[in-house]
Parts: structure tokens; C-alpha cells; sequence
């Protein structure tokens, strides 16, 4: 079973309409749902021709009714007008038939080709309840038109009008809902919009200007200061600052100079940039984003899911329901008139239009919301999983850390100096390109220390590094690396305990089996970490921090930001498995990390958070990215998620209301059909209404209340310290 995008119906995928978009086959419940997709514009504005016929008309009925009432009171005219067959009946009778006729099938025209095809395949549709409804009061009013005496009872009155309303109301509230929806889609449209169409390009050393989606791979673009950056592309001359707001959400510029990437459609404050193309058209970040945004938008809560199959057998029951409502009106109370309206009446209230629309338009604006802010939400499962989320694993380096450590100290236990352990060290890590190693290798450099290429050389995840250099062998590890290796580390012991505990990593070095010497890094925190923490705790979550490191500078790290729980001396390919001990245990997990090295644990964690991907998302597995590098968006992604989520929850409740609350005021005869076709109309309306007003949503609600408890407690700490 698919889901019609449009109306969102469950429609059977043998039913034969289907469109191609995107790369994705999708499925329609109607030719029109399809026609509003694939061509959106033109559709539209048949609508509105559809709407003009049908409002004309309603009008027109409705002044004519008026007049007619008015002229009754008035006593200008007698009611003699009312009872058949009297002649004022008959050309009032014809006058409105005139009238109404257009109404029914040129405004309605849309539902019968749908009922239509839903006949044809055996299924039913919304189009299928408006046809029924209307079709009924047209005909009944036809009949009792010409040919009177078919009908049983005295009193036999015409309902064009209800038709007429009808058809005009439902029209109209289909209206309202695409442009309400047009609105709200422009989030990504305004993304799309973003990037400047001309730029400029040296070919063959001289400058032209050219489309932007002609740009090829390396091409050097010239982009003056004020400009936008037409592609994402690497500075080769020129340095500047650079507004990334548009893609990050960072409302600060970055400082940007030769070798540093660029993103496509951020804007050049200041120099004269030359950048060379590193991706173009669908490679680049922006359409990378919207690529995401889109599918999000698109895809299915659970919720939802179950609500759509409700309505899917909604629709036969309702036809059944509104059969039964007239057999028992006109036999038990012999009423056929009050039967058939009735029956119309609960034909319309029972159209689940708003129960289609509930998620996919709270969806659109809630994912449309964290886009601009650079939070990209996957789809409706994350928003649905992020209310049970209790529980958070960070890892340690590069998202609780900056994950670019320094080397801090150097320690010699036997008789080589600290500078020979530093270039044996340094030797092998060269080539490596863990953060520790760069770390080692900066000091090196630092030095002046020359490094030759080791003759041989092997990375050991998790453990180390280890070469041999000038015919010595080299380790480069923690305690786990040396144990692997048979070598006794016990004379390093102490001297790694003590720079533990002062939240550094120590990496032993030995040569030939022998522990020689210690080479210490430390990472500083991210600024917002502490903060990142504490708005977690506020939420109610659990924050754990997990790492490779070992137990003693986890921890020291770990007091810093105010994290209780370790995991520590887990290898790179444990950390999924520490996920699911934590998941066996009942909690909802969701685990932050970088989308490429902790991608096991992201897939396996219940919401994996990609963080600090910058404009590399394609690679990214994981239900939420964050594209800047600022941990507070994970509690913010995470309210973001739980917001919309609760939207979702009102827009089918709000659905379900009407039409559950609607059908047995219709079938008592107590809704006029009038205000059945009214109240469906408002009930989408008001759906989408009520999903708008997410829009108004601040990204950083209730942090202003956290920003002053942390400055408090810094300062108290500050006190302490005096
Ligand atoms: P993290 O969970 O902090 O990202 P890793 O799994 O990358 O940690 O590494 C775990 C541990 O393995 C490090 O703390 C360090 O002791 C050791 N290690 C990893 N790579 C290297 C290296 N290139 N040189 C020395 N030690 C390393
Ligand atoms: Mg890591």
C-alpha cells in the first residue's frame, strides 16, 4: 500500500496512477491528487476556475433565497410559491436547476472523475463520499422538479442549494489548504532560491560570466565582496568573511582564507575571493540539504500510519453508515426527506480530509524550522522517537572535545631525552590521522624536529600505532596496544595514572618491546559542551559520555561538563554494541557523534545525532544532522522534534474530532448538510492553521532561563576557587 502525497489517502499501488519524481514512484487516489502534484501550478488555477463557477453560483442561490425570504416577510409574496405543483414553483424550481447545473458538474467535475476511478478500481476516496453526498441532493431535487410524483409524501421542496454550498465549500477549503501549504513548503523553496543564478568563471584566462548550474568541477570562480558564493569550492586566493548563516544557521561570519572550504550560496563580506569548484549541482551542500528536507517532509509518522488506515476503511463504512442513517428515517420514522439529508449530511462530515493533511503539514513546517537553523531532521520516525528519548551517549573526541588535542607534557623513563621520545613517537605517527597522531606530529614540527617515512607502518583501531624505523620497532599505544604486544608497561604506570587523572591521554612509547617514554595529549572542551549538558538534564535526559580513552581521563573530562555516567576503553566497533546494552536495558537511546567513525553506534542508537558535519552530509548516516559544531542544537533539535511532534498529535486529534464528533449529529438529523460541507472545510483549515503557527517556534526557547543557572553555577565555582 502507498500513500497518495496530495490528499494523502492509502491508495493500492495497482491502481494505476503513479508518477515518477525525483527518482520516486509515487501514487494518487485521483487524477486530480496527481494532477496537483506533477503540475501544481496549472492545477491550481483550474481550481480556481472551478472555484469561480462554484462560488458564483452558491452566491447567486443564496441572494436569490434571500430576496425570496425577504420578499415573504415583506408580504410582497405569498408562500403560495412553496407547495408543488404550483406554477411559481416550477420557473423558481428552474431557475435554480439553471443555476446549479454548472455548479454541480463543472465545479464538481473534479470529484466525479475521482469517485469515478475509485469505482473503477474497486476502492473508495474522499471523491467518491462528495459525489454521493451531492449527487443526491441534485438528483432528488431534479426528480421532485419534473417528475413529482415519483417521490412519496406531501410536502416535496428542491435542495439545490446544498449541493451548490457544498461543492463551493469544499472547493474552497481545498484551496486554501494548497496555498496554506505553499506557504509553508517555501521553507526549502526559500533554500533553493538561495543560490545566485549567474557567476563568474575564468575559461581559457579571461573572465565571463556564466549560469551557475554550468559550472564544472574546478572551475576558479571570481567572487567579489557582497557577493554569493555560486558552488561549494576550496579559497585559492583571497581571504574574507564569510556569512554561513543561510546553510549552518551560525549567525556569526566565518574567517575564511586560502585552502579552507566554502559553501555554495554563503555570502562574501569582505575580499576578492578566487575559489575552485569541489562540487557542483547535486553534489553540493545546499541541494544536499533541500535533498533531505524534502524526503523528511514527505515521509510518515506511526501516528499517521495508523490513522491513514483508519480512514482507509473509513470511507466504505461511512457509505454503509449513511445507507443505514436513511433506511432507519425512512422506515422507522417515515420521514424521507429528513433521511436523505441526513444522508448527505453524514456523507460529508465523514470526509477524513484533515486527518490526510495533520502530519504532513505540522511535518513541513517543524523540519522546514530546523533546516534554517541548521538541525536536519531525517523523518516523522525521529520527531516520533525523540518524545521517548531518555537517555544520550556522547562520544568524547571531536563532540564533547574539540577533537584538536595538544601535546602537554613528554616523559622520559629511561635514558633517551624527551626529544628523542617525541621523534621516535613522532615517527610513526605521521602516518596516522587520528587526532592524537596530528596532535604529536604538530609538536614535532614545533620542534624542528625532521621526520623520515617509516619503513613500515600499521594503524591498530582503538589500540595505536605501531612502524619500525632505522631497523627499531616502534609502538605508539595505550595499555590494551602494549598487552597486544606482549611488552611489560608496568614501569610507566605511575607517571600515566598522574597524567590521567589530570584528564589527559597518555600514549607510551616503546622501541624494540621496551617501554621507553610517554607522550601526553589533552583536548579542550567545546565551549557549549557544560551548557549542552545541562540543557539535556533539564529535559529530563540522562547525558553518558563513551570513549576509547581510558577510564581515568574519561573521567576527569567527563566532571568538567558535568556528565556522571562512563563508558571508557571501548574499541570503535564495541561502541554499537554498548548501545544495544544500553537499549536492552529499556532506555531510548540516542547517541551524538560524528556521522563517519561513530556511524555504527548512529544506526544502532534509536536517533543517531550527526554532528559538526559542516557541508558533508551526504556521507552522513544518522536520523538528525547538526551541520554546525555546537552541541547545545542537540537539546535544541531535540525540543524542535518534540514540538512538531506534538502538533502532529493535535492535528489528528483536531481530524478525528470532527468527523467522529460530526457523523452521529448528522445521522440524527441535527447537522444541516450545509453545515456538514462548512465544517469539513474548516476542519483542514484548521489543521493547517494550527500546524502555521509552528512557524512561530523559537529554535532557542528556554535557554535564557539555562544561560543564567550556568552563569550562576560558574560563579559560585569561581568563589570556590578564591
Ligand atoms: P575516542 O573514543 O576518544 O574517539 P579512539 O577510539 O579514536 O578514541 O581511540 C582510543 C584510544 O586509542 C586513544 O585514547 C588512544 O589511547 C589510542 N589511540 C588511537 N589512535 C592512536 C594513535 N594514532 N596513536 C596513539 N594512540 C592511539
Ligand atoms: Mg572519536
Amino acid at each position: 500500500m502507498a500513500k497518495d502525497p496530495v490528499c494523502g489517502m492509502i491508495v493500492n499501488e495497482k491502481s494505476g496512477l503513479s508518477s515518477d519524481f525525483g527518482g520516486k514512484k509515487f501514487y494518487f487516489c485521483s487524477p486530480t491528487c496527481q494532477k496537483t502534484f506533477t503540475e501544481p501550478e496549472k492545477e491550481l488555477s483550474r481550481m480556481k476556475k472551478r472555484i469561480y463557477v462554484a462560488t458564483s453560483g452558491a452566491l447567486a442561490l443564496a441572494i436569490i433565497r434571500g430576496a425570496l425570504y425577504l420578499g415573504v416577510a415583506a408580504g410582497a409574496i405569498t408562500v403560495s410559491w412553496v407547495p408543488f405543483p404550483e406554477i411559481p414553483f416550477l420557473s423558481y424550481g428552474l431557475l435554480l436547476f439553471i443555476i446549479v447545473t454548472p455548479v454541480q458538474f463543472i465545479g464538481g467535475w473534479t470529484f466525479y472523475v475521482g469517485a469515478f476511478h475509485a469505482i473503477l478500481k474497486k476502492t473508495a476516496n474522499m471523491d467518491l463520499l462528495i459525489s454521493i453526498g451531492t449527487l443526491t441532493a441534485y438528483i432528488y431535487s431534479t426528480v421532485v422538479l419534473f417528475f413529482p410524483d415519483a417521490i412519496p409524501g406531501d410536502e416535496k421542496f428542491v435542495y439545490f442549494e446544498v449541493s451548490a454550498v457544498i461543492i463551493a465549500f469544499v472547493l474552497l477549503g481545498k484551496y486554501m489548504e494548497e496555498a496554506i501549504k505553499k506557504k509553508s513548503s517555501s521553507a526549502v523553496k526559500k533554500l533553493l532560491d538561495l543560490s545566485p543564478p549567474m557567476a563568474r568563471v575564468v575559461r581559457d584566462s579571461s573572465e565571463i560570466e556564466i549560469p551557475s548550474n554550468q559550472i564544472k568541477l574546478d572551475d576558479i570562480m571570481i567572487v567579489k565582496p557582497g557577493e554569493k558564493i555560486p558552488t561549494d569550492g576550496v579559497i585559492i586566493s583571497g581571504e574574507s568573511s564569510i556569512d554561513e548563516k543561510m546553510i549552518t544557521g551560525e549567525s556569526l561570519p566565518v574567517g575564511k582564507k586560502p585552502g579552507d572550504q566554502v559553501i555554495g550560496a554563503t555570502v562574501n563580506k569582505q575580499g576578492l575571493l578566487q575559489i575552485k569548484a569541489s562540487k557542483v549541482g547535486k553534489e553540493t551542500a545546499l541541494s544536499q540539504i533541500v535533498h533531505v528536507v524534502e524526503q523528511a517532509q514527505s515521509s510518515t509518522a506511526k501516528v499517521q500510519r495508523m490513522a491513514d488506515s483508519i480512514a482507509a476503511k473509513f470511507v466504505p463504512s461511512v457509505v454503509s453508515a449513511a445507507v443505514v442513517t436513511f433506511l432507519l428515517w425512512y422506515f422507522v420514522m417515515g420521514d424521507f426527506i429528513a433521511g436523505m439529508l441526513a444522508f448527505v449530511a453524514v456523507m460529508i462530515i465523514a470526509c477524513p480530509c484533515a486527518l490526510g493533511v495533520a502530519t504532513p503539514a505540522a511535518l513541513m513546517v517543524g523540519v522546514g524550522k530546523g533546516a534554517e537553523s541548521g538541525i536536519l531532521i531525517r523523518g516523522a520516525e525521529y520527531l516520533e522517537r525523540s518524545q521517548k528519548i531518555n537517555t544520550i551517549v556522547f562520544d568524547k573526541t571531536g563532540t564533547i572535545t574539540k577533537g584538536e588535542p595538544d601535546v602537554t607534557d613528554i616523559v622520559s623513563l629511561n635514558e633517551l631525552t624527551e626529544r628523542q621520545i617525541l621523534e621516535y613517537g613522532g615517527t610513526v605517527e605521521s602516518g596516522s590521522e587520528h587526532p592524537i597522531a596530528q596532535a604529536i606530529v604538530n609538536k614535532v614540527k614545533e620542534m624542528k624536529i625532521p621526520l623520515i617515512a617509516p619503513d613500515e607502518f600499521e594503524s591498530l583501531n582503538g589500540l595505536g600505532v605501531r612502524g619500525i624505523v632505522h631497523g627499531k620497532k616502534i609502538y605508539d599505544g595505550n595499555r590494551q596496544m602494549m598487552k597486544q604486544f606482549s611488552i611489560d608497561a608496568s614501569l610507566a604506570e605511575q607517571n600515566m595514572e598522574r597524567l590521567e587523572s589530570e584528564g589527559k591521554t597518555a600514549i607510551m612509547v616503546a622501541i624494540d618491546d621496551k617501554i621507553e617514554g610517554i607522550i601526553a595529549v589533552a583536548d579542550s572542551l567545546k565551549e557549549t559542551s557544560q551548557m549542552a549538558i545541562m540543557a539535556l538534564t533539564d529535559l529530563g535526559i540522562e547525558s553518558i559520555m563513551i570513549t576509547g580513552d581510558n577510564e581515568k581521563t574519561a573521567k576527569a573530562i567527563a566532571q568538567k561538563v558535568g556528565i556522571e555516567k562512563i563508558i571508557a576503553n571501548v574499541l570503535p566497533a564495541d561502541k554499537a554494541k554498548e548501545i544495544k546494552k544500553l537499549q536492552d536495558q529499556g532506555k531510548f537511546v540516542a547517541m551524538v557523534g560524528d556521522g563517519i567513525n561513530d556511524a555504527p553506534a548512529l544506526a544502532q542508537a534509536d536517533i543517531g545525532i550527526a554532528i559538526g558535519s559542516g557541508s558533508d552530509i551526504a556521507k552522513e548516516t544518522g536520523g538528525i544532522i547538526l551541520i554546525r559544531d555546537d552541541l547545545m542544537d542537540v537539546s535544541r533539535a531535540i525540543r524542535l522534534s518534540r514540538a512538531t511532534m506534538k502538533k502532529i498529535k493535535q492535528n489528528l486529534f483536531w481530524a478525528f474530532a470532527y468527523n467522529s464528533g460530526g457523523i452521529p449529529i448528522a445521522a440524527l438529523g441535527l447537522l444541516n448538510p450545509i453545515f456538514a460541507a462548512a465544517a469539513m472545510a474548516l476542519s483542514s483549515i484548521s489543521v493547517i492553521a494550527n500546524s502555521s503557527l509552528l512557524r512561530r517556534y523559537k529554535i532557542t526557547s528556554g535557554e535564557e532561563k539555562l544561560m543564567k543557572n550556568y552563569q550562576s553555577q560558574q560563579q559560585k565555582l569561581e568563589r570556590a576557587k578564591l
